[in-house]
């Protein structure tokens, strides 16, 4: 068994920028969206990072360079799929378990959608991934609303 661990932060746009929130593949209604060349999907990039981790792997920047024009607003659910076809049919997803922390919006209302498209690019079972929200209790950037910031641990077994 190997395990993994992803951590990425994302800040928020301006409002006027009208950028989409996109956390774990679900589109949330929310005032502000996150900076980012892809679409900034701030959990889908920690748990992307720690499937590559546990695999022993370069980071997602190396295989998704936010200098190539191919990955601008990428669907990051889709770059999770990419790489775990890049990690290979001899590993298998164990579990994975994510924390999105912020103040706003609430996690807890959408993360069984974010489970299910988390999943479905890691081909496994809904049951195999959790994703839970925390705020920072109004500590930090977080706290201050200025970003978003996402952990996850992976753990891979060998087939
Ligand atoms: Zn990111």
């Amino acid at each position: 068994m190997r395990v993994g661990l992803g951590v990425d932060v994302h800040a928020f746009a301006a409002a006027e920028d009208g950028r989409k929130l996109v956390l774990g593949g679900v589109d949330i209604p929310f005032d502000r969206g996150l900076l980012g060349h892809s679409d900034a999907d701030v959990l889908a990039h920690a748990v992307t990072d720690a499937l590559l981790g546990a695999a022993g792997l370069e980071d997602i920047g190396h295989y998704f360079p936010d200098t190539d024009a191919r990955w601008r607003d990428a669907d990051s659910i889709g770059l999770l799929r990419e790489v775990r076809r890049i990690v290979g049919g001899s590993w298998e997803v164990a579990n994975v378990d994510a924390v999105v922390m912020c103040e706003r919006p609430k996690i807890r209302d959408h993360r069984d959608a974010m489970r299910k498209n988390l999943a479905g690019a890691l081909e496994v079972d809904f049951s195999r991934v959790s994703v839970r929200g925390t705020t920072t209790e109004r500590l930090g950037f977080t706290g201050r609303g200025e970003g978003i910031a996402a952990q996850a641990v992976c753990l891979l077994q060998e087939r």
